[in-house]
């Protein structure tokens, strides 16, 4: 019994707990100066077309590099900036760093440089100046706007407001490639995609734990990730694996016909510089 009640207070009173709760307080409080003093950055990670090896796009990450805590993933601080509204400033920082790479890497490799991929939170697609800001930053940075790729999430597109769905549709009329990001996972309405301005599904990456070598394949896993493949292409749209990590999924992802492949594989997530040299290479 006083073990059960010691737990129980544990329960209420758990140091760990309450640590992590100070942590994200301070982090949300101290988001807004920290987006004033820089301390953001961004990463690109290849995408890469299976058939050869072309790098056709590449992802913006953002990452936080605090004063205190060192480098933060986007995990530990992009749901606090959409609870405090602050993921449409940072979101809009993100946009046009990714817009000027993607400008200085089209001066250097001409047509051949990747679009740049950048992810739109729930709250961005709902904010009205969404098209118009996209619109300011391409022409800003005199980006052809078929260079920019924008990935929402199935909740971010299938929502019940019609208001982001026009903003998609304007946005693709300009030229900006959609990309349904982490597909598979949320309830997409099938009937409804066939009338949504996408151009790219990226399936999660929790379907290519299964993809291993023949003998040992989980074919449960494979099945959908050949079912969304051919979804994809019986709806004219590219399809991108996320989350590649060996050679025996690259392999199988190619033979299923996918198009494209993200992953640690490929690449990790790196720096513009990083990206250079693999352009070069
Ligand atoms: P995401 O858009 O699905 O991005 C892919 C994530 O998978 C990235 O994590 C990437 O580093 C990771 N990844 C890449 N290859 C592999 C692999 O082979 N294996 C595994 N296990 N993981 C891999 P990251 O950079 O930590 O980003 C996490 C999420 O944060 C992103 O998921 C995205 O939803 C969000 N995010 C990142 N940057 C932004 C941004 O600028 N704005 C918004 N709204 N969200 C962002
Ligand atoms: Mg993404
Ligand atoms: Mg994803
Ligand atoms: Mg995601």
């Amino acid at each position: 019994w006083a073990k059960a009640d010691g737990k129980s207070r544990w329960a209420l009173y758990d140091p760990e707990r309450n640590a992590r709760e100070v942590a994200r307080f301070t982090l949300s409080a101290t988001m807004p100066a920290a987006l004033e003093r820089d301390e953001f950055y961004v990463d690109y990670q290849p995408l890469v077309r299976l058939e050869d090896s072309t790098v056709v796009g590449v992802e913006a990450l953002v990452r936080w590099q605090h004063p205190e805590f060192g480098r933060l993933a986007p995990d530990r601080f992009i749901e606090l900036a959409e609870e405090t509204g602050l993921i449409v400033p940072l979101g809009r920082w993100v946009l046009r760093a990714a817009c000027r790479q993607a400008r200085r890497w089209l001066e250097e490799f001409g047509e051949s440089a990747p679009f740049v991929s950048v992810n739109l939170a729930v709250r961005q697609s709902r904010d009205p100046e969404l098209v118009r800001d996209v619109k300011r930053i391409l022409d800003e940075c005199a980006l052809p706007p078929h260079h920019l790729q924008l990935e929402l999430t199935e909740s971010a597109i299938m929502g019940t407001a019609d208001e982001p769905l026009e903003a998609l549709r304007a946005l693709s009329d300009m030229g900006v490639r959609i990309a349904i990001d982490d597909f598979g996972t949320g309830y997409s309405n099938l009937a409804y995609l066939k009338h949504l301005p996408v151009h790219e599904l990226k399936i999660a990456g929790s379907f290519m734990e299964g993809l291993r070598a023949a003998d040992e394949e989980d074919p449960v896993d494979v099945q959908i990730v050949s079912t969304l493949v051919q979804l994809a292409h019986a709806l004219r749209l590219g399809v991108t694996a996320e989350g590649v990590e060996t050679p025996s999924q690259a392999k199988r992802l190619h033979r299923i016909g996918c198009d494209t492949g993200q992953g640690w594989f490929f690449a990790k997530p790196m720096t513009p510089g990083e990206i250079d040299e693999l352009l070069r290479a």
